[in-house]
């Protein structure tokens, strides 16, 4: 495979090979990549701005996180920080670290995954910076949103009554991981063997590649629901259903019964000695939309295939519980429990 050092090229260069092929989806991108500022449109609407920052060995591990991917899941992280907000997301910028372990031909492989990202999205991407690191990739986005000011969610909006929701299925991208790092284990103690993911597509897919719940986003606008509090699921459920209790000042309580999971989800915690709820409480990475929607929504939305009812919010300020199928009701921590012995 070719390498091309990207010396040869220069910082200019390489910025104008990563630009030329980005495109515009939002008449609000006066001007994009290429001046000191990028320019945007006045808006009537409200605009929100979100970011993240991504160290190599901290936040992705290139040993088994292609780099296309990486581009991919680092537009989408930073997509479902917009759609937790009921808005729409219009332009990114990406800033990126590059060791001299890095080739021109790596960049490329980075952002033909971002590219994909702004293309699903329909994000564009406007800007960014580019500098040298002393070890590692580093790679951060900032994500730029649009919404009515009546239509944004934030997390403390939950009213007494409200029913909580959460879309998809959850704890997928945490057994991916346990997947990949089990293989990655196998793979440095015999470099031969061959990895073993094809069994576990959809799980490692979770990890390696997850998506922004933006069709949601969408289809509760036609629907004409506006969420009264959304958080996106990335650290685990039992933590976002906290975050919405404490800065509601509300209590939520919900229910073992409903909670989303996969089978290949649960058939592989099994296989790992993991219990599967604390895989769906605590994983995290599934970028999953949480939110509470007043009773009086719940015809608009019930019957959406991939929304799932999933508890209600009480009245025990900042305090969220698990009522497993027995009956027992579980006091919810951020983290760090692991067993719903009754
Ligand atoms: P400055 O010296 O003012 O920071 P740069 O030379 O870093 O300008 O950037 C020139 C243009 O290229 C700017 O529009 C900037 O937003 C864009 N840019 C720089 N690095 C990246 C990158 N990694 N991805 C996307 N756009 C970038
Ligand atoms: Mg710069």
């Amino acid at each position: 495979m070719q390498r091309t050092e990207i010396s040869e090229l220069g910082e200019f260069g390489l910025i104008d090979r990563l630009s030329k092929q980005v495109e515009h989806y939002h008449k609000s991108s006066v001007k994009g990549i290429g001046d000191d500022a990028a320019i945007l449109a006045a808006s009537e609407l409200q605009r929100v701005v979100t970011t993240d920052l991504l160290l190599e060995g901290i936040h992705f591990d290139l040993r088994y996180m292609p780099l296309q991917h990486l581009g991919y899941k680092a537009v989408a992280v930073n997509v479902s920080d917009v759609a937790a907000m009921n808005a729409i997301p219009t332009q990114i910028t990406v800033s990126i670290g590059l060791s001299n372990r890095f080739s021109v031909e790596a960049v490329e492989a980075l952002y033909e995954g971002i590219r994909a990202a702004c293309a699903s999205y329909k994000v564009d991407l406007i800007g960014g910076d580019t500098t040298a690191s002393a070890a590692g990739l580093v790679l951060s986005v900032t994500a730029i949103g649009e919404a009515e000011a009546d239509k944004i969610a934030t997390r403390s909006g939950v009213k007494k009554g409200d029913i909580v929701c959460v879309t998809g299925d959850l704890g997928a991208a945490y057994m991916g991981l346990q997947v990949l790092e089990r293989e990655k284990q196998v793979f440095l103690a015999n470099p031969d063997a061959s990895p073993e993911i094809g069994n576990y597509k959809y799980i490692v897919q979770r990890q390696l590649r997850p998506e922004a719940r933006m069709d949601v986003v969408h289809e509760l606008r036609e629907l004409g629901v506006v969420p009264t509090a959304m958080i996106d699921v990335s650290d685990g459920l039992a933590s976002e259903l906290l975050h919405l209790a404490r800065q509601s000042g509300m209590g939520l309580q919900v229910y073992e019964e409903n909670l989303p999971i996969d089978k290949m989800t649960y058939d592989t915690a099994v296989e790992f000695g993991l219990d599967p709820i604390t895989c769906v409480m605590n994983g995290g990475e599934d970028y999953e939309l949480l939110f509470t929607i007043r009773q009086e929504d719940h015809e608009k939305v019930k019957a959406h295939a991939d929304i799932h009812f999933i508890g209600y919010a009480t009245e025990l300020a900042g305090q969220a519980h698990l009522i497993t199928k027995g009956g027992s009701v579980v006091p919810l921590k951020a983290q760090g429990f692991n067993h719903f012995k009754e």
